[in-house]
């Protein structure tokens, strides 16, 4: 689904934030990327969208070269690619079935923005995809009045609702307790598996990595130093991103880890 080859990137009188970064993405899996801070983990995913212009490499999403395409065709390709952020990104006076009808706003005339009309089949959508984050009870409260995970999970629907294939996902529960960091993470992980949706999510706390993805990827000073399957993750590759890493987050992290599918 995603293929990024040579991709490097260095911003203006700095260092270079990508090196020479390749990977290949299949459908259905959840991605976690790790990496100390300042390492190139948001960088690599806002390259992915061109939010901002890699100098060398491609970026190959379903046929189409990201990093040259035409801005027609990045257009396009967006349409299958969501991004997921820290802050949320909602707009906090609208309902939540408003911000998730937002998924879709591009595919309807400017004036029905402006007078706020959907059309019926995608208000019956927008229910749906709010039902498929746990969250239609609530779809006409403003996102404002909702908590922090339950904001985070009408950005998610807002993603479903786009039809979205990838979801790029930057540090998606930095924000969030304990407990609502899990159940985002748990329901971006069954969108996965159960629907095939694959998810590149930046994660500063390997612990929810060891247990939620299926793979990691580990940035090092805008290298890749790791690309493995999660279940192969042992504190020695942990070393490799982070310099020491203590064993036992490992161990830990192995005891509370949920089933993942077997193939890699
Ligand atoms: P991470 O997400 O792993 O913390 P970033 O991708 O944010 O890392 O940053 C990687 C490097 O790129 C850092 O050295 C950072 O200072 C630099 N950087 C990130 N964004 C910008 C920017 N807009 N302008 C200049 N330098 C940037």
């Amino acid at each position: 689904m995603l293929y990024v080859e040579h991709l490097s990137k260095t911003y203006a009188g700095e260092r270079e934030s990508l090196r020479d970064v390749s990977f290949r993405l299949a459908r259905g899996q959840f991605v976690a990327v790790l990496g100390p801070s300042g390492a190139g983990k948001s960088t690599l995913l806002r390259a992915i969208v061109r939010q901002i212009q890699p100098d060398g490499g491609r970026i190959n999403f379903q046929g189409i070269d990201l990093a040259t395409c035409s801005t027609r065709e990045l257009q396009q390709a967006r349409a299958h690619m969501a991004t997921i952020a820290q802050q949320f990104n909602l707009v906090r006076r609208r309902t939540a079935l408003e911000n998730c009808l937002a998924g879709r706003l591009q595919d309807l005339p400017f004036w029905r923005c402006c007078l706020n009309r959907f059309p019926d089949e995608w208000l019956r959508a927008g229910l749906l995809a709010l039902g498929r984050v746990q969250l239609q009870d609530v779809a006409f409260q403003r996102a404002d009045r909702l908590s922090g995970g339950q904001q985070q999970r009408v950005a998610i629907a807002r993603a479903l609702m786009q039809r979205a294939r990838l979801i790029l996902a930057d540090e998606p529960v930095a924000s969030l307790d304990p407990a609502s960091a899990r159940r985002v993470l748990e329901l971006l992980r069954s969108l996965c598996h159960r629907e095939g949706l694959t998810v590149l999510c930046s994660l500063h706390q390997v612990e929810l990595a060891l247990t939620y993805s299926d793979r990691i990827l580990g940035l090092r000073d805008g290298q890749l130093v790791v690309d493995c399957p999660t279940r192969e993750f042992v504190p020695e590759i942990g070393d490799r991103i982070y310099g020491t890493f203590p064993a036992l987050e490992v161990a830990t992290s192995r005891n509370n880890a949920v089933a993942r599918p077997s193939e890699f």
